[in-house]
């Protein structure tokens, strides 16, 4: 029964390959979401200084306390779309081919260039 164990057992792998890819897919998607998310509150947060300054130049209104919030909201929110797309580059390039080398891109099921199968055995960062 030697075979049906292999057998059971490259099923069991192939599944536990599958359901790690959809997880993976699924990260992706959230992170590319979030970071979306993010640069939406910041594409705001600029208009909202724009229109500030805009007050300061034409009606010569002091809201410099309100200018200054907004920076510091635009700084935060740049610190975190840097570190979510840090995060998503870690997840998408997770694996190297071990055939060629070739950094693949965990979304692919085999190697674009030597077609392999790619293992999920990821680079530690
Ligand atoms: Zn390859």
């Amino acid at each position: 029964m030697a075979i049906w164990g292999e057998i059971s057992k490259g099923a069991k792998d192939a599944a536990a390959f599958t359901v790690k890819k959809t997880e993976e897919i699924t990260a992706i998607a959230k992170l590319k979401l979030a970071i979306h998310s993010e640069v939406g509150k910041l594409e705001k947060c600029y208009q909202e200084m724009g229109e500030l300054y805009y007050e300061i130049l034409r009606k010569d209104v002091d809201n410099s306390a309100e200018v200054a919030a907004l920076l510091l909201e635009a700084d935060e929110l740049k610190t975190k779309i840097a570190a979510l797309k840090a995060q998503l580059a870690s997840v998408q390039r997770g694996i190297i081919c071990k055939e060629c080398g070739t950094q693949v891109s965990s979304e692919y099921g085999f190697c674009p260039i030597c077609g392999t199968k790619i293992a999920d055995d990821k680079v530690e960062e």
